[in-house]
């Protein structure tokens, strides 16, 4: 009901959100995180296959066009990484994938408010609060872009790969603090946590 992630029996929610207060609506994501997945983003965010990014949107479009109406958001809000990861690797996954999803859907992509300002330890070894408490930090909302345009009311995020939600919930917060009031997502992939 809340990430998407397949779940057994008749439970609503994972066990990762059970019981979870978010600051996000829900949010869906097109791909489980299998082996397949697992190579195809690792070849799209650390191996230069761009291109990936208009076949992962059209399936994410495919699938979700609906939620997209229903949410009638005022931007796509790609997660940030830092400029430094950013600068490194040439380009933000999350973006390029916000770009065509764009194209698709005709909401703006509004890449310059939500910012990443401090780079994380690697969460692979933390725990999901670890994980939050650790991403809490790492956000901002950029003060110029405020003052040029208004806060967008309802937004979605988009990010590659989703697994407790700690990422999302992050960047949810910081965003409704500024008065967005309706958060979702939008995933390339989700997985349980490994
Ligand atoms: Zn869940």
């Amino acid at each position: 009901m809340k990430c998407g992630k397949p779940v057994e029996g008749d439970s609503e929610y994972c066990p990762d959100c059970c019981g979870k207060e978010t600051h996000f609506q829900y949010g869906r994501a097109a791909f489980l995180y299998d082996s397949l997945m697992r190579g195809s983003i690792s070849r799209f965010k650390y191996h230069g296959r761009q291109e990936y990014a208009a076949f992962y949107a059209y399936a994410m479009y495919q699938q979700f066009s609906g939620m997209i109406a229903e949410a009638a958001p005022d931007a796509l809000i790609p997660v940030p990484i830092h400029r430094k990861r950013r600068r490194r690797r040439g380009y933000n996954q999350a973006e390029l994938v916000a770009t065509e999803l764009s194209r698709l859907c005709k909401v703006p992509v509004v890449s310059d408010y939500l910012l990443r300002t401090k780079s994380t330890l690697p969460q692979k070894e933390l725990s999901g609060r670890e994980r939050y408490l650790n991403l809490c930090q790492a956000f901002s909302v950029r003060t110029a872009t405020q003052e040029l345009y208004k806060v967008p009311r309802c937004v979605i995020l988009i990010d590659d790969i989703y697994t407790t939600g700690s990422t999302i919930e992050a960047c949810a917060k910081i965003l409704s603090r500024q008065g967005v009031y309706k958060i979702y997502f939008l995933c390339i992939s989700i997985g349980q946590r490994i």
